[in-house]
């Protein structure tokens, strides 16, 4: 057995004194070292010491994406430059982006929290880790990368697309991981499949990142890929990037890395925390952090705590998938609905293809109208059509409480994207 990255905490009562510990450091960081802190404590009225318990966390003021575009390009900064060794910056599109800036400690913390996620996913030095996500300033490739390379297994960095070369590599370094986002591994499956390699390569685990998937495109990812295992693997550059958390083998849920971050799940309107089990938005608190820490930073992302101690026996805690994001949310008739929702309902229904998306349109009535365009499963007859439109506008009505016009079209039809795929169509201010 090589190092372990899992912490040495035995009781939850350990972890909650770890978490203090790391609570009361992060606060008096901050207030001593950035300004931007400062201030929000003074505004808040509240000061370091007044933290004395966990509980006293909702006495900390929030932090907000828009506050890391206002500060930019250095928000959140809490040591001196000379202690900054490296910069990542979010990909977004729309105004400024996120600018992260990390210490030495935090990216020697980074890669541990990477390597126990491989080591989670029960990976050992013998793995060759087939690297399909993006590189550049984001945080993706790389991340994945050193987490591969703490770990001590192989680390084969493509990035994404090069779909010739991605085939070759598997076949002949017998690849056992593939990291990818769910689109991409999905259109790796289907290129294995068509190719012919599905007996010639060693593929083992998928884990794939930053973004949503549905249960069916997992199966369709094993069936086409012959692997045993899919994980989840999620972050955000606020937070580092990805590798803050991983299902293990059992996949009963997402542990997360709760000796690194605090996570509060809260009513999004509210902002006061909702019953356990219940859905919420997830709001971080970095405990070791030093160039960038976020206090009660509010992710936007959409999940809800599992309640319960893994059967794996795991002291870490788990949360369940991403539902969506508070901002991907669309009202339609007054129903707040996410596209993870959808992702759902279609996950159950064996007839329905991975791929749709959402159009919603306002007619001359003045009423909104949702159509979801949706894919055959690959392989069945056109026959089948009229049937499956019937069932997925019911198990709409039933689960969601709307209704909904459903559209089935050829399997493939949809377009694949190696990145995220767009999933709504919003047409109403268009007319
Ligand atoms: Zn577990």
């Amino acid at each position: 057995m090589g190092k372990s990255f899992m912490p040495k905490i035995r009781t939850e009562r350990d972890l909650k004194r770890v978490q203090l510990a790391g609570l009361q450091w992060t606060v008096n960081q901050v207030y001593k070292n950035s300004e931007f802190y400062r201030n929000r404590f003074d505004e808040a009225g509240v000061r370091p010491k007044q933290i004395k318990s966990l509980k006293d966390i909702s006495k900390l003021p929030f932090t907000t994406a828009k506050d890391l575009q206002e500060g930019y390009p250095f928000p959140l900064r809490s040591v001196p430059f000379e202690k900054i060794v490296r910069i990542h910056a979010s990909s977004g599109t729309t105004g400024k982006r996120k600018v992260l800036c990390y210490t030495q400690k935090d990216i020697n913390d980074w890669a541990n929290m990477f390597a126990r996620c491989y080591e989670m996913a029960g990976l050992t030095t013998k793995d060759r880790v087939q690297i399909a996500v993006g590189y550049g300033v984001w945080t993706a490739g790389v991340g994945f990368q050193s987490g591969v390379e703490r770990l001590g297994a192989t680390a084969i960095p493509i990035g994404p697309g090069n779909i010739d070369m991605q085939c070759q590599f598997l076949e002949d370094f017998q690849s056992t991981v593939l990291c990818a986002t769910a689109s991409m591994a999905l259109l790796m499956g289907e290129e294995v499949e068509k190719r012919g390699l599905t007996d010639k390569i060693a593929l083992k685990k998928v884990i794939m990142g930053s973004e949503r998937s549905s249960d069916a495109m997992r199966i369709r990812m094993k069936e086409l890929l012959g692997v045993e295992h899919v994980f989840d693997i999620p972050g955000m550059t606020e937070l580092y990037g990805p590798g803050t958390g991983l299902d293990c083998l059992y996949h009963e849920g997402i542990h997360y890395w709760a000796d690194y971050y605090i996570l509060e799940l809260l009513n999004p309107e509210t902002l006061e925390p909702v019953a356990p089990g219940e859905t919420g938005e997830m709001v971080v608190t970095t405990l070791r952090k030093e160039a960038a820490p976020l206090i009660r930073y509010r992710t936007r992302d959409l999940t809800r705590l599992i309640p319960k101690r893994c059967s794996c026996g795991s002291i870490l805690p788990m949360h369940d998938r991403l539902l969506g994001r508070s901002d991907d949310m669309f009202i339609i008739r007054a129903v707040n609905i996410y596209p993870g929702q959808i992702d759902h309902l279609l996950s159950g229904i064996k007839e329905a293809g991975s791929e749709y998306q959402i159009h919603l349109h306002r007619k001359e009535d003045g009423k909104d109208y949702m159509t979801v365009k949706v894919e055959r499963a690959e392989g069945l007859p056109p026959s089948g059509d009229d049937a499956l439109t019937r069932t997925i506008e019911e198990e709409i009505k039933k689960q969601i409480l709307v209704s909904g016009k459903v559209e089935v079209v050829n399997y493939g039809s949809l377009p694949r994207s190696e990145r995220k795929s767009k999933r709504v169509y919003d047409h109403r201010e268009e007319a």
